[in-house]
């Protein structure tokens, strides 16, 4: 088992550095790098994620590569455009509602972004649950108008109800993100008519054929994100979207770019908007310029086995 420890180019959950445990398993290797403001419990899917990849493998996929977005984050106009114009992508994930800024910078951003993408590309923006419903519904629409055009607006508001009161006042898709976190989360969020597509990881859902059953069970169109994982965590979530019978929309799993290197050589990092769905997981053999010190590979396998434990107590032995 290798903890790595990898710097992030900027600050993403407050965290600045990104940690985690490679494990290697009969089937290859897996990655178990739960946010570290998890408890024991919401981490064991994550370790039963790593242990699908390093154990079992995946299901076959049914396609062989998938479309994945770009990021855009807070940043003028000028920069969105640039951004999306080097991507490649001809799908954009805006960031809009952030603390501190205005809707009309929003719509800006997102106006700069049509221009870079022209109009056959899809624009989706992620207000990470900072509106009310009426704000929601006042900002959706005039981003619409000025984006000529959405995809869907992500996570709008923060709980499934608002979520479902928006949904019913807006003619734009909207996608639960932070709603779904657990394996019961998204058919609650389908139950309650709070949502057109469901944002799903397959880490915090337990692996590709858990996440499967999770995603038939909802019966949402999925998109899959990462959790910012290195290439070999993120190998898992290309195998989820290469396994799921419908991939209606482009990927969130473009997001390599977030760390400042990768333990793996064949990095998957995606090429004209476009990553490939891999047989197995790739092998760390970068790890030597990322292996974490001492008391950090201390703490990590410390936490593993404590989660080890709980997954042994639902009856999952590795
Ligand atoms: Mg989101």
């Amino acid at each position: 088992m290798l903890v790595y420890s990898i710097p992030m180019r900027n600050r993403f959950r407050g965290i600045t550095v990104r940690q985690g445990v490679l494990l290697e398993g009969s089937a290859g290797w897996g990655e178990f790098c739960a946010f570290e403001d998890y408890s024991d419990a919401e981490s064991a899917p994550w370790l039963a994620c790593a242990l699908e990849s390093a154990q079992d493998g995946w299901p076959a996929p049914v396609r062989s590569r998938i479309p994945v977005n770009c990021t855009v984050p807070v940043v003028s106009a000028e920069r969105a455009h640039a951004i999306v114009a080097a991507s490649g992508c001809s799908t954009a994930k805006v960031k809009v509602a952030d603390p501190g800024s205005v809707l009309a910078s929003d719509l800006e951003r997102v106006a700069a972004v049509r221009d870079a993408l022209g109009p056959s590309g899809a624009i989706r923006v992620d207000a990470n649950m900072a509106w009310d419903v009426d704000e929601a519904v006042v900002a959706i629409r005039a981003l619409e108008r000025a984006a000529r055009g959405l995809e869907y607006v992500e996570q709008p508001c923060r709980t499934i109800e608002e979520l479902a009161a928006v949904r019913r006042r807006v003619d734009v898709r909207i996608a639960a993100d932070e709603s779904i976190r657990r394996a019961e989360d998204p058919l609650r969020v389908a139950v309650a008519g709070a949502a057109d597509v469901a944002v799903i990881k397959v880490a915090p859902l337990g692996g590709v054929r858990r996440a499967l059953a999770v995603a038939e069970a909802c019966g949402l169109p999925c998109v899959v994100s990462s959790a910012v994982e290195t290439s070999v965590g993120m190998a898992a979530g290309l195998a989820l979207a290469g396994a799921l019978p419908e991939l209606d929309f482009a990927c969130g799993l473009g997001t390599l770019a977030l760390l400042d290197g990768d333990v793996a050589v064949d990095s998957l990092r995606p090429v004209d908007g476009w990553l490939p769905v891999p047989a197995q997981a790739p092998a760390p053999d970068r790890f030597a310029d990322f292996a974490a010190d001492p008391e950090t590979t201390d703490r990590w396998l410390t936490r593993l086995d404590r989660v080890r434990g709980v997954l042994e107590h639902a009856g999952r032995t590795f």
